[in-house]
């Protein structure tokens, strides 16, 4: 059988560039799965759906055509033809993100494609229920946790190239509220049985991808 590397991970937790660095030197495909999550919520707003419309935004995911690079070097998202690789990343759409991902029915269809994705095999999945839902058996799962300032630290320097404290408090509120709702679908804060937790707050981007690669090649 071909690897599956399933990491899940909150927030800030450095995940999706640790993600794709191990792809990378390890050879495989990177899917991002909150991207998809991320894709719907564009969809939704671009057309004008209310996000807590559960049965239209569920009736978009399912008749989604998605299609997203899996290419670790090459980030890229279209849904029914339009590109919305850096509109994914708006804060517009983070703010409605977690309101479409708590639908039952989105996360049924976007499962399902996760799993395809999983049993094709020779991949890095990364999102918050891959070790759990989408890949529990997953020969390599892991869970990168981190404390809440390392966190808000780490989507500061992303989201506003800084880290002051200007940044961190325009920081702070969107990401605790996220990661507490989010929390209540999946636990991303807690290593699920055979789950491997890896404290990202005091190491370095690349003591991150040491310390997973270590444990892919156990
Ligand atoms: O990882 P990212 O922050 O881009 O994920 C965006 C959102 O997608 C999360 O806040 C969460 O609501 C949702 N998500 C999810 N399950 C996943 C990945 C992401 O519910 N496996």
């Amino acid at each position: 059988a071909s690897l599956v590397v399933a990491i899940d991970g909150s927030s800030g937790s450095g995940k999706s560039s640790v993600s794709r660095r191990v792809a990378g030197v390890l050879g495989l495909a990177c899917l991002d799965t909150g991207a998809m999550y991320r894709a719907v919520a564009a969809a939704a707003l671009d057309r004008g759906i209310d996000p807590g419309d559960g049965a239209a935004v569920a009736a978009l995911a399912r008749a989604a055509h998605l299609e997203q690079s899996t290419d670790p070097a090459h980030e890229s998202v279209v849904i029914d033809g339009l590109d919305v690789t850096a509109a994914i990343r708006e804060p517009r759409v983070s703010a409605v993100v977690s309101e479409v991902a708590r639908n039952p029915e989105v996360r049924a269809e976007l499962v399902a494609r996760q799993r395809a994705v999983a049993e094709a095999g020779a991949v890095v999945i990364e999102g918050r229920d891959i070790t759990t839902v989408v890949a529990p058996d997953a020969p390599v799962r892991l869970l990168l946790t981190a404390d809440a300032e390392a966190r808000v630290a780490r989507r500061a320097q992303e989201l506003h190239g800084a880290s002051d404290a200007a940044a961190l408090a325009a920081t702070r509120d969107s990401i605790v509220e996220r990661d507490a709702r989010d929390a209540q679908v999946n636990d991303f804060f807690t290593a699920a049985d055979g789950v491997v937790e890896i404290d990202t707050s005091r190491l370095g981007f690349d003591e991150v991808v040491d310390a997973v690669l270590q444990v892919v090649v156990a």
